[in-house]
C-alpha cells in the first residue's frame, strides 16, 4: 500500500477522502494526523489560501517523510473586499468561535444590499523525493449570498449564513453529503484525487 497523510485530526474527513481516492486507486492508504500525536502545531502564517495549504502540507511531509495533503479555505465577501478570507476562522478574535464570527458578518452587512460571497478552498499535495519535493495544487470555489439570519443546524463555520446560488437553502440546511457534492472543498478534493493516484 502507498501511504498518504491528510493534514487533519478529523477521522471523518480521513474516511471521506479514503473513499474518494479509492475511486481512482485501490492501493493508497489515507492516514490522519491522529497517527502522529507528536507533530507540533502548524501556524498558518501565509498570506493566501494557497500559501497556507502549502505550508501545512510541507510541514507534515517533512515531519512524516510521507506524501502529505492539506487544505485551506475560507469565506470571501464581495461587499467586504474579500474579507474575512484567510482570517475566516479567527475573524472575530477567538480562533474557531463560529457564533461570534457569524454575528460579526451579519453586523458588517447590516443595511448592505450587496450580499454576494464565495467560499474558496485550495488543496496542496507535497510529495518528498530525492531532489526535494513535487507539489500539486488544486482549488474549488462556490458563489452564493449571505442571508439575513442564520438558518440550519448542519455544518460549521459560516454555513448557516451562506446560501449557494440556485438554492433556497443555506449550507447549514444541507446534509453533509449534499454539501460535499457542490462545496468548494468537495470540488478541490475531487480535482486532486485522480492526480494523486498518478503521482504517488
Ligand atoms: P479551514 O481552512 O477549512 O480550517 O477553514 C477556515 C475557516 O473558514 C473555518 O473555521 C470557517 O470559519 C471557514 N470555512 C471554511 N470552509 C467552510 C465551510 O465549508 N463552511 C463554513 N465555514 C467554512
Amino acid at each position: 500500500m502507498r501511504k498518504l497523510v491528510l493534514a487533519t485530526r478529523n477521522q471523518g474527513k480521513v474516511k471521506e477522502f479514503q473513499r474518494l481516492i479509492q475511486e481512482h486507486s485501490q492501493d493508497i492508504e489515507v492516514i490522519g494526523l491522529d497517527s502522529f500525536p507528536e507533530l507540533p502545531e502548524i501556524e498558518e502564517t501565509g498570506d493566501s489560501f494557497e500559501a497556507n495549504a502549502l505550508l501545512k502540507a510541507r510541514a507534515v511531509a517533512e515531519f512524516t517523510g510521507l506524501p502529505a495533503l492539506a487544505d485551506d479555505s475560507g469565506l470571501c465577501v464581495d461587499a467586504l473586499n474579500g474579507e474575512p478570507g484567510i482570517y475566516s476562522a479567527r475573524w472575530a478574535g477567538v480562533h474557531g468561535d463560529d457564533v461570534a464570527n457569524n454575528a460579526k458578518l451579519l453586523n458588517q452587512l447590516s443595511g448592505v444590499n450587496e450580499r454576494g460571497a464565495q467560499f474558496k478552498c485550495v488543496v496542496a499535495l507535497v510529495i518528498p523525493n530525492e531532489s526535494g519535493e513535487q507539489v500539486l495544487i488544486e482549488s474549488g470555489s462556490i458563489s452564493g449570498v449571505i442571508v439575513g439570519e442564520p438558518r440550519g443546524d448542519f455544518g460549521f463555520g459560516y454555513d448557516p449564513l451562506f446560501a449557494p446560488h440556485g438554492s433556497s437553502l443555506t449550507f447549514g440546511e444541507l446534509t453533509q453529503a449534499e454539501k460535499d457534492k457542490i462545496s468548494h472543498r468537495g470540488q478541490a478534493f475531487r480535482k486532486i484525487a485522480p492526480r494523486i493516484s498518478k503521482s504517488l
